[in-house]
């Protein structure tokens, strides 16, 4: 929280030349994207003010040759306790041409966004990561609705993005839902890389070559951004804001999620799930899982895999096998914001086991190493949150981090007499009607 009284003293850059076509509807011919209004607001608002709580106040907005409602609303940003200006572009540079005329005046990191973003994050904890990693560039990734159209960013475990899946790939395997969001940290060396202004693409030329050089980074976070791009996705900002979501979810809020077990929860139990053809979704998990994406509630994986100490299952294989279920979800428009596994063991003696792997650790449900990890990662309160399974020892865990707790009868229907005595806060028949017993409890 420290970190919290210090201002940022980085500059913000706003790309804010987009021609926003798909929007005419809403915008009329002449008001530029960044300008729509949400609630009464523009958009670009937000995300001024997003910046300016967070201490960032000098700001460059580029804009293109209809720009000049922006110039109008906005000014110098002394109404808003900003120091705006502006970079004229007099024909369209593409996502980073404008980049060139900053580099004449900005000598040092920055932040840059995309101004048709709805925003509302913790800039400290993105700005901490880029400076842990050292990263010459970092960009903010997140799971979002529509992954199948989106491109993605896959990263190595320590975060260093190794490529860019293109939404034009024809993907037929299994992907993380790791969506690039529009927001970056960006290291001065970009600006020396950028050189003279020249028309260039961002994400096509100056993100895949920090990619290439191995200094770019993917900062994950599950607060709100989110396109208005489309008429629909454009009604879904609006309420997401009216009703407090889009501040909510700011890291700097303690967050509340609900845990969702993974075998006989969200997928069909199958005894032991060792290769992705045997990992077959619940019928309503996509649709129950879309409705906690919907809610204040963060949507949350915590499984144990003992396939993997008992030497049946690879870590690779339980990736590809989390893959399949991201893309399944990702189709059904859902999404989950993390996935924990454990993949230990206690009891050792079987032939073909990992040894290594073989002990009492502190992450196995029912213990609670899992949930205080995604606790600690994305700001949860645990007393505030719900842990949803298909047994008494997801249960016991949900009591032992003290959630409260909902037993499907839906799934595993292995006798467990060790946790017999534990009492879930409810019982419900499936994920789906689980879910909407817990947000109807929140509308209370
Ligand atoms: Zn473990």
């Amino acid at each position: 929280m420290l970190d919290h009284l210090h201002r940022i003293t980085m500059k913000a850059l706003i790309q804010a030349g987009g021609a926003g076509t798909r929007l005419r509807s809403i915008t009329g011919d002449n008001l530029p994207k960044p300008m729509v209004p949400i609630n009464g607001k523009p958009i670009l608002q937000y995300q001024i003010e997003n910046l300016l709580e967070n201490g960032v106040a000098e700001i460059t907005i580029v804009i293109s040759k209809n720009g000049q409602p922006i110039v109008d609303y906005f000014g110098d940003g002394s109404k808003f306790r900003a120091k705006i200006d502006y970079i004229e572009e007099n024909e369209p540079l593409g996502t980073a041409g404008a980049l060139g005329y900053f580099a004449k005046k900005c000598h040092e990191d920055f932040l840059l966004l995309f101004g048709d973003l709805m925003v509302d994050i913790d800039w400290h904890r993105f700005i901490n990561y880029h400076n842990e990693k050292k990263s010459g560039l970092t960009a903010f990734v997140h799971p979002n609705a529509h992954p199948f159209d989106s491109d993605l960013l896959v990263a190595d475990p320590t975060g260093k993005i190794l490529k860019i899946d293109s939404k034009n790939n024809v993907r037929d395997y299994f992907y993380k839902n790791v969506t690039n969001a529009g927001l970056y940290v960006v290291g001065e060396e970009v600006l020396d890389y950028i050189g003279e202004p020249h028309k260039s693409d961002f994400e096509k030329e100056v993100l895949k070559h920090f990619i290439e050089i191995g200094k770019a980074y993917a900062y994950s976070s599950s607060e709100y951004v989110k396109d208005c791009g489309t008429p629909d996705r454009y009604e879904s900002v609006g309420k997401d804001e009216r009703e407090g979501t889009v501040k909510a979810k700011n890291l700097s809020h303690k967050q509340k999620a609900i845990f969702l077990d993974r075998d006989g929860t969200i997928n069909v139990f199958n005894e032991f799930v060792n290769n992705p053809d045997k990992f077959v979704l619940q019928e309503d998990a996509a649709e129950a899982i879309k409705l906690i994406n919907a809610s204040s509630y963060l949507a949350i994986c915590v499984t144990n895999q003992p396939v993997i100490a008992r030497g049946e299952a690879s870590f690779e294989t339980v990736g590809e096998i989390h893959d399949k279920m991201e893309t399944l979800l990702g189709k059904g428009g859902s999404y989950l914001n993390g996935i924990y596994f454990c993949p230990h063991h206690p009891d050792k003696g079987f032939p073909g086991e990992r040894p290594e792997l073989k002990f009492d650790c502190d992450c196995r449900k029912p213990k609670i190493g899992m949930l205080l990890q995604a606790a600690r990662e994305h700001n949860i309160d645990l007393s505030s949150s719900w842990m949803v399974g298909d047994t008494k020892m997801d249960v016991q865990t949900g009591i032992n981090a003290g959630c409260k707790t909902i037993l499907l009868t839906c799934g595993d229907h292995r006798p467990l007499p060790k946790y017999d005595n534990a009492q879930p806060t409810l019982t419900c028949s499936s994920l789906l009607e689980a879910i909407k017993t817990i947000l109807e409890i929140e509308r209370k």
